[in-house]
């Protein structure tokens, strides 16, 4: 495939996703993510994998750390029932600037299954990062998209949205719930 075609994923779900999702109480999960260094045919051919093992799993985001892999790369794709839109791969993403607006919004997360919960975000963002072809992008978000990218880019920090999430009892009884313990959330001061 020629470096410069468009990154083709049909947006279906396979019997067997490329890539394996790692869950919380994972360290992979906890560390920050290193920079991409070049993006070439194994980077473009790792956001394929990530967006079929996305698509796989019924979910609008995915982080690399998800995947096991510690790089500052994500896919997004807020038109699941779109084939036509395609979706975003953000690599070495950075926001510029947050709106002053806060939104609550119910968010879940792959790694995380089952557990949702009302997380506060900036409205939207300016974000800047290199797409599939190592181009540079510049571009604002708001609505799902903004919160999609800002949940799967606190993931390159080692960030997971139960730690941001307000309501701690019903955090505790969520992730009961869903099998996963409490004592694998770093809670979030305000103001971070
Ligand atoms: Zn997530």
């Amino acid at each position: 495939m020629p470096s410069t075609a468009p990154i083709l994923v049909e947006k279906t779900k396979l019997e067997r996703p490329p890539l394996e999702i790692h869950y919380l109480g994972d360290r992979v999960l906890r560390q920050n993510c290193k920079r991409v260094s070049r993006v070439d045919d194994k980077v473009r051919q790792f956001a394929k994998e990530m967006l079929q093992s996305m698509y796989s799993a019924d979910g609008i985001g995915l982080a690399a750390p998800q995947v096991g892999i510690s790089k500052q790369m994500l896919v997004v794709d807020c038109n699941l029932d779109d084939p036509t839109t395609p979706p975003l791969i953000l690599i070495n993403p950075k926001i510029k600037k947050f709106s002053r607006d806060i939104a609550v919004g119910p968010e879940g997360c792959l790694s995380i299954p089952g557990v949702y919960l009302d997380v506060k975000r900036p409205e939207a963002i300016e974000v800047t990062y290199k797409d599939e072809r190592g181009r540079p992008q510049t571009r604002t978000f708001t609505g799902l998209p903004s919160r999609a990218i800002q949940h799967e880019m606190d993931h390159l920090e080692g960030i997971m949205f139960v730690d941001r999430a307000d309501n701690e009892l019903e955090l505790t009884q969520e992730l009961a719930k869903h099998g996963f313990s409490f004592k694998d959330v770093r809670r979030i001061k305000k103001g971070k």
